[in-house]
């Protein structure tokens, strides 16, 4: 093999190998060799449309090729390659379409016929935008697709769910990405399926093993009165752990129902009052009211979300520490709902993996309290039905402040504050 053809070859091989192990490296190795492809597979059509722009050569046959470009070899090299490549690009079985700037495809492989029911030659130089306009794919990218798109139907099969991304290439060019998950889809499903099932079916033998539990004195069986307090108060844990799984399985199944605007001010008060029933009198607990703003969503799940936080704060902070809830608008307009506290804190390796089910700092800490290590899954999924998120910073010793933030499309002004307020 000519020395040339090795090297190309070589760094060719070397591209694909390295981008496909840094997408390994990050879960993704299909996607980072389609990128990784697709990539390659631009710059040498770009490099052959260069070779072919430059002026022929005005030298004798017998001359030598006055340019390296206008080795006749190297081009037959290079298609090769770009053939090869084209070939790799179309086997994948993810859809690689390159994009312009404004949205037209330039170039798809068959996949993107299978998954997003692009056709040859129809379908080259359409506006995709246009192509999937009124699909939740058409939306995401009229949106600027700024984000993943985790899971959309496909175009030409509602029950085929796919997964996208929009990567830019170079200064104009865009490479969309689409995966079938309908698989991960499906078992993600039963697994949704399975823990509602298995919560509904003990909550029944639960309730009714707990209401003969209170049924039974300690006074008539002092003998027992430790064992009976003690089956008391893990029934009433199952118990509340089976409601915390069914409040998580209705809201990842729920699709934004029951939305309604949400009163602020009469939530507040329930919050504070809720929280001092549970300190009973061992925390300073202030109220904080900002803003007169109040939210639009659903009532429960808000609740729900809101006063977890709030019950942490007052069961992560010892006696006699204080715990502020507060509700402002920030300048940007969006809304923000904190508890703060002065209690035990986080170590910052914890802070990101909290709102995993069953996560815990500590779980006897956790146990004792009447934690089930699901309140903080329930925030997330709560809020993340409203657009918002939620903000964590802490410091082990000095106390905690988890803030819940939510979009200013959300945030209900009165009349006289709406006029007052900042324009963005
Ligand atoms: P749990 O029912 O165990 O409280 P959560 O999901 O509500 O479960 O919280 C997860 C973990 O986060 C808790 O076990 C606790 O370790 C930690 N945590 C939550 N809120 C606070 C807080 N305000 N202060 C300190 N730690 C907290």
């Amino acid at each position: 093999m000519p020395r040339s053809r090795l090297i190309n070859a070589v760094l060719l091989g070397g591209w694909l190998l390295a981008v496909t192990l840094l997408a390994y490296l990050v879960r993704q190795p299909l996607a980072g060799f389609a990128v990784a492809a697709a990539l390659a597979l631009i710059w040498m059509s770009w490099s052959m449309q260069r070779l072919r722009s430059l002026p022929a050569p005005s030298v004798t046959p017998a001359d030598t090729p006055a340019h390296p470009g206008h080795d006749p070899r190297r081009v037959r090299l290079l298609a090769a390659q770009f053939r090869a490549l084209r070939n790799a690009v179309a086997a994948l079985p993810d859809a690689v379409v390159l994009l312009d700037d404004q949205c037209h495809a330039l170039w798809f492989n068959p996949a993107a016929g299978a998954l997003l029911g692009l056709q040859r030659p129809l379908h080259l130089h359409c506006n995709l935008r246009e192509q999937l306009r009124d699909t939740a794919i058409g939306d995401w990218l009229a949106a600027g697709a700024n984000e993943p798109l985790q899971d959309a139907p496909a175009p030409q099969d509602p029950l085929r769910h796919l997964s996208l991304s929009l990567i830019p290439v170079g200064e104009s060019q865009r490479l969309l990405l689409a995966r079938d998950i309908s698989t991960l889809a499906r078992l993600e499903q039963m697994r949704r399926d399975f823990v509602a099932n298995v919560s509904h079916e003990l909550r029944t033998p639960l309730t009714v093993i707990h209401g003969y539990l209170e049924l039974l004195d300690p006074e008539d069986v002092p003998q027992l009165a430790g064992v009976l307090n003690d089956m008391r108060g893990q029934s009433k844990r199952m118990a509340q752990i089976v409601e915390d799984l069914l409040t998580l399985s209705r809201l990842e199944t729920q699709t934004g129902a029951n939305e309604e605007p949400v009163a602020m001010a009469p939530l507040l008060a329930t919050l504070r009052r809720e929280a001092e029933a549970l300190s009973q009198g061992r925390h300073r607990i202030t109220l904080e009211v900002e803003t007169p703003a109040d939210l639009f969503g659903s009532l429960k799940d808000l609740h729900s979300a809101c006063s977890n936080l709030v019950s942490n704060a007052v069961r992560y902070t010892p006696s006699g520490g204080g715990i502020r809830i507060r509700w402002e608008r920030r300048d940007d307009g969006n809304g923000a709902f904190s508890v703060i506290d002065t209690g035990y804190g986080i170590p910052a390796h914890h802070i990101s993996r909290l709102t995993e089910r069953f996560y815990r700092v500590s779980s006897s800490r956790s146990r004792d309290s009447g934690g089930t290590g699901l309140g903080l899954s329930i925030v997330k999924h709560a809020l993340g039905m409203h657009q918002a998120r939620i903000e964590i910073r802490s410091e082990p010793g000095q106390g905690s402040t988890f803030t819940a933030l939510f979009p200013a499309a959300r945030m209900l002004l009165p009349i006289a504050a709406a006029d007052a307020a900042p324009v963005d």
